[in-house]
């Protein structure tokens, strides 16, 4: 058995993880939440994760009665995030590596919403929307990478616009959720901007600027609301649907990100995928909300199997990463799936016949 430690630091979460082929083990995570009004500021994030960090690392490792020594590698987020909260998830990783002599495993932030979602549910090669504070996707794996993006937002994301919405109104954080309880009290949808580039790709932030218009010149509150969150998630609706359901057949659609405990975005998805005769898969809340440790672990543990590891000295984070950039040499190849190695391996050798006998 593999057991890799997993640490993710990337914006209001510190989170501590473990896992092995059987999927997620431990998940702790301790996240910290802005004064109502106020943003995460990212140093200040980064003051939260050096203060509880030590603290969630030693607890992991005690729930399951194990050392630091008894892991196999450690994983961590290496992107994208903001800056300082990201390196303080990475100097501990780095840290770790290099006294304990374990391989380093670098994440994608996204691709582990992605994965611990995937592996929730257990499904294979579905059709993604990922909806989280940073990131707005439409994706589905294609070749090396989850490189088939059918839509992605082109200025904020969806959770980020909410919440900066939700913020600007005074509601408190999370912004989401007590958004969505606004706009249950509302009755009369006001026609905002509807903004789908090319029947793909998204833009929320004039959507935003125009709900907060309307509430300055003192339309009633849960009306505009409930307009921006239905013209948000059917925004979304029209990029899974046509973009992605209706071009690519696919019969699984899966969503990721801690928008994924949306009741409204659910049951918008939960149509959709009617129409398409599809199955629809929610990654559950415990590794939704939000960012969580344990899906660096799980992602972690997938990357270091599919051979992807980094020298600590090399190993600087990125506050900017394309999901569609990463190589996830581990697609298909998911322990939790039952795959039997030896196939695999006989099936490379007689490709290495094939294509010695073809000189
Ligand atoms: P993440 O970046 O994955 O941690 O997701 C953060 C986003 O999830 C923020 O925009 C939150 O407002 C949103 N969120 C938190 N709780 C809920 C909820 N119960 N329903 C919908 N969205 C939520
Ligand atoms: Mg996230």
């Amino acid at each position: 058995m593999t057991l890799i430690l997993g640490i993710e630091s990337t914006a209001h979460t510190f989170g501590v993880g473990i896992a092995s082929e059987d999927g997620i083990l431990v998940n702790i995570n301790d996240t910290y939440t802005p004064p109502q009004g106020v943003g995460i500021h990212p140093r200040v994030a980064a003051d939260h994760h050096v203060a509880v960090g030590p603290r969630l690392l030693s607890e992991a490792l005690r729930r399951l009665g194990i050392g630091i020594r008894d892991v196999d590698a450690v994983a961590f987020s290496m992107g994208p995030g903001l800056g300082p909260a990201l390196r303080v998830g990475a100097t501990l990783a780095r840290a770790i590596a290099i006294k304990f002599g374990k391989p380093l495993v670098p994440v994608h932030h996204g691709i582990a919403h992605v994965e611990v979602a995937r592996w929730s549910v257990r499904f294979r090669d579905p059709l993604v929307l990922l909806v989280s504070g940073g990131h707005t996707m439409v994706i589905a794996h294609s070749g090396r990478t989850y490189g088939g993006v059918f839509g992605e937002t082109i200025d904020m994301a969806i959770g980020n616009a909410l919440d900066y919405f939700a913020r600007s109104i005074g509601l408190p954080n999370p912004g989401v959720p007590h958004l969505e309880e606004c706009a249950e009290k509302g009755s009369r949808y006001i026609p905002l901007p509807y903004t789908v580039k090319g029947g793909q790709d998204v833009s929320f932030s004039g959507l935003v600027e125009e709900a907060l218009r309307l509430v300055r010149k003192g339309v009633a509150l849960p009306d505009v609301c409930l307009s921006l969150v239905e013209t948000a998630y059917s925004m979304l609706g029209e990029v899974v649907e046509r973009g992605g359901l209706a071009l690519t057949g696919k019969k699984e659609l899966l969503l990721a990100g801690g928008v994924a405990r949306s009741r409204r975005l659910r049951s918008v998805m939960e149509w959709i995928a009617n129409e398409f005769n599809a199955k629809l898969g929610i990654v559950p809340p415990e590794y939704a909300g939000g960012d969580n440790g344990g899906m660096i672990a799980l992602t972690g543990l997938l990357a270091y199997k599919g051979g992807i590891t980094i020298d600590p000295t090399e190993a600087v984070t990125k506050q900017r990463w394309r999901l569609d950039e990463v190589e996830t040499p581990w697609f298909g190849n998911e322990p939790w799936f039952n795959k039997q190695p030896q196939n695999t391996s006989s099936e490379r050798i007689n490709e290495e016949k094939i294509k010695e006998s073809n000189f």
